[in-house]
Order: C-alpha cells, then sequence, then structure tokens
C-alpha cells in the first residue's frame, strides 16, 4: 500500500493501524486479550457503559508519577548545583479538586489565575501559602481574596498591580510574597525561539523596566519582593528557548541583589508533550540537567549565590495522562481530486477539545473498542457541530472497516482539553473519570440539559426537554445494536448522580 497523498508529509502509513505509538498514551494503556483499550486496568466498554461517550479518561497512577518524577528529577539536578526547586502545577491545564490534591500529594504547589481556580483549590484542602497567583488583569476583588487567604505569592503583571496588591495586603494586615512577571524577549514554540529585546504582548513588563519597578514594589511595605517571573511559551520541545531567557532574567536579577534579597527566580513552563508519533520532547530529565547547567554557569559567571528555582509546568504533568473516548456515529467517504478521505464524525468535537480548531494542533486516533486487520485508511475525525473547523483528528490512519458504533479514543487530551470546554451548540461539557487498579471514578461530572437550562432566565412556557431530569446517556445505542456490547438499557442511569450527560 502507498501513503494517501492526501495525507500531510509528516504522517507515515503505519504498518498497522491498530498500534499504540510509544510515549502518546496513558502508561496503563494497552489492548486487552480481545483486542480493545484499557487504561488504569478498565476496558474502554465497561467506561462507556457507565459513562457514555465522550468521556475524558484520566491514569491516576500516570498523572500521580509524573507530577512526582518532575519534581524528583529537577530537584536532584538543581540540588547538584546547589539550588532548591519549587514546582507550580498550571492549575489552568485542568484543575478539579481531586486534581490538586494529587499534585499537592507529590509535592507540587498549584498555580491559579481567578478566583474559581483559588476556589477549586482551597476546596481540595490546598493551604494557601502552597498556592501562586498569576493572571495580567486580576480584578480588585480577586486581588482582595487572594490577600484574604493570604496567599502564597502573587504575581505583579503590569505597575499599576503594584499598589493594588499593596493596598489589599495592607488591607488584611499582610506581607504579601510577589513576584514580577517580565518578558525576557524570548518568545519559545515547538521547535524554535524567537529572542528580540522586547515583546509585543499583553503579559509582564518590558527587562529593562524591571529595576524601576522593583524599587517601586520594595518600597511598599505591605510586599515583599522574591524575584522575577518569565514564562516564555508553551507545547516547547528543547532547552535552548528556556536557557536564553534564564541568563537574560539572571542578569537582571543579578542587578537588583545590589538592592536587597531577591530570594527566588521562576523559569515559568512550557514543557511539551508529543501529540503524535512525530513529536519528540526533550525528556524532563534531559531538560532538568540543561536547565541546571545554564543555571550554574550564569550565576558563577556573575559571581552570584544560585536562588531557588521555580518552575510551573501544566501540561508535561496531566496532557499525557488523559485520552478522550467518542463513539462513531457517521463515515463519509470524499473523493478530493481522485483521492479519497474518509470523514468520521463523533459524537462530541470542538466543544471538548477547541485545540484543533484553535492552535491547528494534530492529534492521534485509534480504534479503542476493537482491532482489525483491514488495511489502513486516511481518515479525519470530525465532530458534531455546525463549523466545518470542528475537527478532532486531522489526518490518520485508521483500519478501514471502521463503522458507526465503533469507539475511538485520543491520547494527550488531560490538558487544555476539558479546562477550555464550552457548551458550543448545547453540548454539556463530558464528564472526567479517573482510572486506577480496574476501577473508575468521577472526578468531574458530565453536564445535564438541567445544567445547560438552570442558568436560562427566560420564563418557561412547555415542557422543553423530557431529557432535562432523566438520564440520556449517549451509552451507546449504535454500539449496542451494532456489537451488543452496549448496557441493556440506553436510559440506565449514569453512576454519579443519577442524571446522564447530554449529547
Ligand atoms: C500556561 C502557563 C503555564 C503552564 O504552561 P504549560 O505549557 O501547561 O506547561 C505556566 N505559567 C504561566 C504563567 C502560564 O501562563
Amino acid at each position: 500500500m502507498a501513503p494517501n497523498p492526501l495525507a500531510p508529509a509528516w504522517l507515515a502509513l503505519p504498518s498497522d493501524a491498530n498500534a499504540l505509538a510509544p510515549g502518546l498514551w496513558p502508561a496503563t494503556t494497552r489492548r486487552t486479550a480481545l483486542g480493545e483499550l484499557e487504561i488504569g486496568g478498565v476496558a474502554v466498554s465497561a467506561l462507556v457503559a457507565e459513562f457514555g461517550t465522550p468521556l475524558y479518561v484520566i491514569d491516576e497512577a500516570d498523572a500521580r508519577s509524573r507530577a512526582e518524577t518532575l519534581r524528583h528529577v529537577f530537584e536532584t539536578e538543581f540540588a547538584r548545583i546547589g539550588a532548591e526547586v519549587h514546582v507550580y502545577y498550571a492549575g489552568k491545564s485542568f484543575l478539579s479538586i481531586e486534581i490538586v490534591q494529587w499534585m499537592l500529594d507529590a509535592g507540587l504547589n498549584i498555580d491559579v489565575c481567578t478566583t474559581g481556580e483559588l476556589a477549586v483549590a482551597l476546596a481540595a484542602g490546598a493551604e494557601p501559602s502552597r498556592l501562586g497567583y498569576h493572571g495580567n488583569n486580576k480584578s480588585l476583588a480577586e486581588i482582595d481574596e487572594a490577600a484574604r487567604v493570604r496567599i502564597g505569592s502573587i504575581v505583579i503583571d503590569s505597575e499599576i498591580e503594584i499598589a493594588r496588591v499593596a493596598a489589599a495586603a495592607a488591607r488584611h494586615g499582610v506581607t504579601l510574597n510577589v513576584r514580577l512577571r517580565v518578558n525576557s524577549g524570548v518568545h519559545a514554540s515547538t521547535h524554535e525561539f524567537l529572542a528580540t529585546s522586547h515583546e509585543d504582548q499583553k503579559f509582564g513588563v518590558v527587562l529593562d523596566d524591571a529595576a524601576r519597578l522593583v524599587a517601586l514594589i520594595r518600597a511598599e511595605p505591605s510586599l515583599r519582593f522574591i524575584g522575577l517571573h518569565c514564562h516564555i511559551g508553551s507545547q516547547i520541545f528543547g532547552a535552548d528557548g528556556f536557557a536564553e531567557s534564564a541568563s537574560r532574567l539572571l542578569r537582571v536579577h543579578a542587578a537588583l541583589l545590589e538592592g536587597g534579597p531577591v530570594p527566588e527566580l521562576n523559569l515559568g513552563g512550557g514543557f511539551g508533550i508529543a501529540y503524535t508519533s512525530v513529536d519528540t520532547p526533550t525528556p524532563i530529565g534531559e531538560l532538568a540537567v540543561a536547565l541546571a547547567d545554564i543555571v550554574a554557569a550564569e550565576c558563577a559567571q556573575l559571581d552570584i549565590p544560585v536562588p531557588v528555582i521555580a518552575f510551573e509546568p501544566g501540561r508535561v504533568i496531566i496532557g499525557p495522562a488523559g485520552a478522550t473516548l467518542y463513539e462513531v456515529g457517521t463515515t463519509k467517504p470524499v473523493d478530493v481530486s481522485g483521492n479519497t478521505r474518509l470523514y468520521v464524525s463523533v459524537d462530541g468535537g470542538m466543544s471538548d477539545n477547541i485545540r484543533p480548531a484553535l492552535y491547528g494542533a494534530d492529534y492521534t486516533v485509534r480504534l479503542a473498542n476493537r482491532v482489525s486487520a483491514a488495511d489502513p485508511v486516511l481518515v479525519r475525525l470530525a465532530g458534531k457541530h455546525c463549523e466545518s473547523g470542528d475537527i478532532v483528528v486531522n489526518a490518520d490512519y485508521l483500519p478501514g472497516d471502521v463503522t458507526p458504533g465503533d469507539l475511538v479514543a485520543i491520547p494527550a487530551t488531560g490538558a487544555y482539553c476539558w479546562s477550555l470546554a464550552n457548551n458550543y451548540n448545547y453540548l454539556g461539557r463530558p464528564p472526567v473519570v479517573a482510572v486506577l487498579g480496574g476501577n473508575a471514578r468521577t472526578l468531574v461530572r458530565g453536564e445535564t440539559i438541567a445544567d445547560l437550562l438552570a442558568r436560562d432566565a427566560g420564563p418557561r412556557m412547555t415542557r422543553t426537554s423530557t431529557l432535562d431530569s432523566v438520564s440520556t446517556s449517549s451509552t451507546s445505542e449504535l454500539g449496542a445494536v451494532m456489537t451488543g456490547s452496549g448496557p441493556t438499557s440506553p436510559t440506565s442511569p449514569t453512576s454519579d448522580n443519577d442524571e446522564g450527560t447530554i449529547r
């Protein structure tokens, strides 16, 4: 077989379209003897029978171990150069009460950037001292709330915020630890970085302004300056952008030491992950070595003590630990100048994963309920929304007999999928379940029609739907018909609260 000419150049024709590429899937993902996928010891058919589709699945052991490993390797490498490391989990990548607890268990702190994220962290029992607060436009109420709970640290993102944060801290009688977010002029993406004298973007202040602004911060008795902060981008594969940024920051850090203590330097997050088999992010252990080396070398050259180094990874911890399950509803071959692209439409889309529409992000898809020896065909996995850009996987190969009722799985959806989910077309956001040791449990339940209608203030004229309080679990009606593997009744309630998720 030859590759389909419609396939992007990077996409190889697989010798086995059932194979799971290494490094893409949650660590416990495997195929059972019957050929279906299982994650955390739970077969996808069982997950879908209980929770329906679409379904976000998080491999708990994998998420916890990624958090622990990351902290461990960074602590080890920076201990080698005599430095302490503080790791903050970037909550915006995916935050729920249990996830916060896993991260705290792993010895991580938590970054939040709104009152909502703060509320989740506090509900999880996080000590406020282990929380960092971010954002380029924190409201006065948000700053006040952060000060009231005695947040561990807060980032000042613009000159205007100095007085706001100082006033809130004074009002609550606390001294707040503050970082100043700067723009190092380095902006990095997957394979390259751009280094300029400053960046044209909304976050942070230009490096040349840092000395003046830190003097203003130091003049505020209710603020304690702890160091510079910089986040150079996301989904970054190499260490070079971080190295360039760190060396620029350390020069300013050294100058700031002349005016008072600067205990810390925060180098942000952005460590990349693999979404497809051609993605090759630098392993986290190698990144830790490279970053510790560059920090040590720069500090030696500047003749300054190595500060505490802080990091804020999100995606690299939770992204690869997650996968999304969908059910195939329709398939449609489309002829494109003599070649065929098979459109495979699933029961979710840009409402549960907006990254392809937002960033042109690529993903991988595999049949989840079975293996097949059929020849691979080029597919585009589309969602069900009223938008032609509603694509989940732009291009991959699946066995050519993929059919309605099949389950498909997308790896690496743990980060920036649920957290960016929306209700386009009045789809409810799907549930998130954790799998561990053969058991599955709900982290966040799915939304129901009742949830969606609850916020609509219009007077009810008729009973709008018979589905608003009964289960509408999309637990495979098609699958039950096609394969006999579905539930006994398509209206059997889901386990978490007797309200199904809506499709
Ligand atoms: C988004 C963000 C992060 C986390 O980025 P990842 O790519 O998920 O590691 C960390 N710090 C700041 C300030 C961010 O905005």
